[in-house]
């Protein structure tokens, strides 16, 4: 089974009646649903903060704490696919940025739920 990360947007996260309703990303990760594609085990879940400045460390933090290297990073489906967009444009850049701090590959999106 996969060990996985999980950054979310925290502004959504925060005022989206579906996200703290429904939790579809861990959904998708224990049923290996959407972009997951096996079941998988979250050993992070890490919300991003506007402006985003300190998601890259945080993402880092979080995985030193818990002693578990995950296999792969994902960003949410709210996160990456959110309309009105990030207005900090970090739904383009964030993958690059965690990738390079981490060294840990970066998937964009969690499930297709609706
Ligand atoms: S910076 Fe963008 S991705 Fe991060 S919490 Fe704010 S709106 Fe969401």
């Amino acid at each position: 089974m996969k060990k996985v990360a999980i950054v979310s947007c925290g502004s959504y996260m925060d005022s989206g009646y579906g996200c703290p309703g429904e939790w579809r990303c861990l959904k998708a990760a224990a049923m290996g649903d959407g972009q997951f594609y096996e079941p998988s085990q979250v050993i992070a879940f890490v919300k991003c903060e506007c402006p985003g400045r300190s998601i890259a460390p945080n993402v880092e933090m979080a995985i030193k704490l818990s002693e578990i290297k995950p296999d792969l990073i994902y960003l949410s489906s709210c996160l990456v696919n959110a309309k009105p967009g990030c207005p900090n444009k970090n739904d383009e850049n964030l993958a690059r940025i965690v990738e390079e701090k981490t060294g840990i590959k970066v998937i964009s999106g969690t499930h297709d739920y609706h």
